[in-house]
């Protein structure tokens, strides 16, 4: 389909604000360190002579990645607010037209407009439409795509130390890009925008009850901390979402200003439009905050286990959620720390079947590195008697299979004492668990009431860890 005239079709339809960018920071809620690394990306546009006196090369472009209505555009706009650039922004399924080389035609047009106005900032969302991995596809316009996407990676080599373009590209996808997209001078740095945790949450209320009129006997902060609690998973759309419908809820309710109960009722109401997502959701939470509290519990009774201080429900990156240990500079490692680390690794798998009679996959991650724990103690480090005191080094995972530097027997060997090693692991985890049952269920409740718990919450609710232990 032809949409306007055919003498402009190769024209990008990138929208351009020059000036007065309304939106700066304080708009932005719950991601300080996204901030704090973008400005260090777009730092140079307000001082290029600094950088190139210097011989900087300067960045070029960053990826911001994360689900829908988690702030990218707004972020990427509040950049340009703050250090006072123009903003040109485009979709990349802009790009996707069914005439040949309109694609690549837009993608020129598009940076000389950009070089018209520069310094800028260049946000292209949703760039995964052009940006996937080339020879991945199966559809018509496969090959114009590619086009477009190289035409992209050509502009974006072709930017020198004054050029004076940030190119920002946002993605849910960033997993189906080409890799091309990420080399040193193109999106080299990657910025991920997660679901806001119970805090951002609270601090993105804030930003969006800042026009509204409410009651003026309405606590707003309370009110905001109150409204975080309600709304677990929630992105920054859909709290902005929630706000303007309590506007809308008071006003037809005849109401002269906003009060809780109306933002109670809009929070019900977007939770009804996204309520599959939000028991899955819940569900799910509820698995991780228990998986995550069998880890917590396993490594507080274990003596040689490494001492933990920090428990999070709350997705990072990838991951669904995060334990961090206090890894002690060490070179040298007893069995028994071994040991006590495999068991640790192992209590969110076995934490999950204690209390709900199935596993899931989130233990993936930690039954690979017990494996390799495991295999590591025995083809490694010697503490095998069976296979006895010999090291091996391990090929690099792949051909593992055909390069094993030792014969059939000793790898069936191996195979049974790596399988009974774990078991050993399993089993003392197990044992444990249900000994401390109730433990871990306060941990879990705690974190599906807070979302991260740090040392001193752990102390509180588990007691002080039953062992001396380095301070920390
Ligand atoms: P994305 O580009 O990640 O899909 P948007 O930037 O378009 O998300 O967000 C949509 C709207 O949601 C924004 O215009 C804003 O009103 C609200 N929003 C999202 N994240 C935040 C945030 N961190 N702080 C304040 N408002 C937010
Ligand atoms: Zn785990």
């Amino acid at each position: 389909r032809l949409k306007g005239n055919p003498l402009t079709v190769s024209q990008s339809k990138a929208r351009t604000v020059k000036d007065n960018i309304s939106v700066r920071f304080e708009d932005v809620a719950g991601c300080d360190e996204a901030k704090l690394e973008i400005m260090e990306l777009v730092n140079f546009l307000q001082h290029p002579h600094q950088y190139r006196d210097l011989g900087a090369k300067t960045p070029k472009g960053a990826l911001l990645s994360g689900p829908p209505g988690t702030g990218k555009t707004l972020l990427a706009k509040a950049t340009a607010g703050e250090v006072d650039v123009p903003f040109i922004s485009v979709n990349g399924s802009e790009f996707l037209e069914v005439f040949v080389g309109v694609g690549p035609a837009r993608i020129r047009d598009l940076f000389i407009k950009a070089r018209s106005v520069a310094p800028c900032i260049l946000f292209i969302d949703e760039i995964d439409a052009v940006g996937r991995r080339r020879g991945s596809g199966s559809c018509m316009n496969q090959s114009e795509q590619e086009n477009t996407l190289n035409q992209l990676l050509v502009e974006m080599d072709g930017f020198n130390s004054s050029t004076n373009i940030v190119v920002l590209a946002g993605t849910n996808r960033a997993d189906i890009l080409d890799p091309a997209l990420m080399r040193p001078g193109r999106f080299d740095r990657h910025i991920y925008l997660g679901p806001p945790d119970l805090k951002g949450r609270a601090s993105i209320f804030k930003v969006h009850l800042r026009p509204l009129k409410l009651y003026p006997s309405v606590d707003v902060e309370a009110l905001c901390r109150h409204l975080a609690a309600l709304t677990p998973g929630f992105t920054g759309a859909e709290i902005a979402g929630v706000s303007n419908e309590a506007a809308l809820i008071a006003a037809r309710h005849l109401h002269q200003c906003i009060n809780t109960e109306h933002f109670e009722l809009a929070v019900e109401r977007i939770i009804g439009g996204v309520e599959k997502k939000q028991k899955l959701h819940l569900e799910e939470k509820t698995t991780v905050a228990y998986h995550q509290a069998g880890h917590a519990v396993t490594g507080w009774f274990l003596k040689h286990a490494d001492p933990i201080f920090k428990l999070s429900i709350v997705p990072r990156g990838r991951s669904l959620s995060s334990s961090q240990y206090l890894y002690k500079e060490q070179h040298l490692f007893s069995q028994d720390q071994l040991f006590d680390r495999m068991c640790t690794m192992l209590g969110g798998r076995v934490s999950e079947q204690v209390f709900f009679h199935r596993i899931t996959t989130g233990a993936q991650d930690d039954l690979r590195k017990a494996t390799e724990l495991a295999y590591a103690q025995i083809v490694q480090f010697g503490m095998n008697q069976a296979v006895g005191p010999v090291s091996f080094d391990l090929p690099q995972q792949g051909n593992a299979l055909c390069e094993r530097p030792f014969g059939e027997s000793a790898a069936q060997l191996i195979d049974l004492e790596v399988r009974s090693l774990i078991d050993a692991a399993f089993h003392r985890t197990y044992q444990l668990l249900v000994d401390k049952r109730e433990m871990v269920e306060k941990v879990a409740k705690s974190l599906l009431e807070k979302e991260i718990l740090d040392r001193a919450d752990l102390v509180k609710l588990l007691g002080p860890r039953p062992f001396k232990e380095a301070p920390i």
